[in-house]
This record gives structure tokens, C-alpha cells and sequence, in this order.
């Protein structure tokens, strides 16, 4: 059992590709820092939009950068691919749905910088309801003593715990 879990974007993320990579965040269990796609995301991290780029730690949420266009605020989540863009936007949602509860609508662009790709992404009721069902589903995982069984998915192939689950 994990006390006080703070449900993250990354923990949506985690979650919605491989429940047992999500029961390993919660459980505070580090991937190995010198994957090769932990670094291409860092190499991202660090030179796209070098001059909007503005991470922001808001909550339980680390946003990519914030920005207002035509008077509406607009929150930016940027990957390295669009391959997994349907787990990305719902990441996307979630940050709007924290901001939509601290009292600020907002529009969201997810953006893939090295494909020159982005999509416009705005919250709706059902994906409020989807959101609260998968906060709920992660509440309850963190409560599981020992992580799903292993499953080999596709992102098994460039997952950090790739050594935890196959070694
Ligand atoms: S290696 Fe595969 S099964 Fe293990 S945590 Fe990563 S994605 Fe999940």
C-alpha cells in the first residue's frame, strides 16, 4: 500500500501503457537512468522551443509549457513521437482537468516536434468521467502488494524496466 499517492501526468501515461510499469512508480522503483529513450527524451527536453519552453510544476503536474492565444490559455504536452498520441492526449486532459478544478479553463496542444506535428485538444465531459475512472483504477493499484503479472507489449521493446521484467 503507497500512502498519499499524488496521480501525475506521467502516472496517467505510465498507467494507460502498462499497469505494471505504473505499479512500479508508485512503488518509488527507478528505472535504470542510462536508458537510451530516457536520454532521447531528455536531448528533446532540452533543445525544443528553446524560447517558449516553460516547464511548470503545478500541483502534481509538470507541465511543458503554458502560453495565450487569442485570449484563452493554452497548456503544450511535447513527445518525441505520436506512435502512443492517444495515451499522450489523455496525459494532455488530465493537466487540463487540474487546471479546470484550480478555477482555469484551458485548450491543450499536443506537439511532436520531430515529426512538425501538432494537435489541438480541448476536455470534454466524458473525458472527465474516463479521467475519474483511471484515477480510481490507479488508487486502487497502488494498493496491490506486488505488481501485475508480466505481460510483453510492444513498449516492452524501449521500456527503463525492461531489465526488472526480462532479466
Ligand atoms: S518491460 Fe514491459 S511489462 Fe515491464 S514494465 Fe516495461 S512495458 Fe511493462
Amino acid at each position: 500500500m503507497v500512502d498519499n499517492i499524488k496521480v501525475s501526468g506521467t502516472l496517467i501515461e505510465s498507467y494507460l501503457i502498462c499497469k505494471r510499469q505504473a505499479w512500479f512508480h508508485l512503488h518509488k522503483i527507478i528505472p535504470f537512468q542510462d536508458h537510451p529513450f530516457l536520454e532521447i527524451g531528455r536531448l528533446i527536453d532540452e533543445t525544443t522551443y528553446e524560447r517558449d519552453l516553460k516547464r511548470i510544476n503545478l500541483e502534481s503536474v509538470q507541465i511543458d509549457f503554458i502560453k495565450t492565444k487569442e485570449g484563452e490559455i493554452v497548456v503544450g504536452e511535447i513527445k518525441k513521437s505520436s506512435k502512443s498520441k492517444d495515451i499522450a492526449k489523455m496525459q494532455l486532459l488530465y493537466y487540463l482537468k487540474v487546471l479546470k478544478d484550480l478555477g482555469v479553463p484551458s485548450k491543450g496542444i499536443l506537439s511532436f516536434p520531430t515529426e512538425r506535428r501538432r494537435e489541438f485538444v480541448e476536455l470534454t465531459t466524458e473525458d472527465e468521467e474516463k479521467l475519474k475512472r483511471i484515477v480510481k483504477e490507479i488508487e486502487n493499484l497502488s494498493n496491490e502488494s506486488f505488481p501485475p503479472p508480466l505481460e510483453k507489449i510492444p513498449f516492452c521493446k524501449n521500456c527503463a524496466y525492461k531489465e526488472f521484467c526480462f532479466s
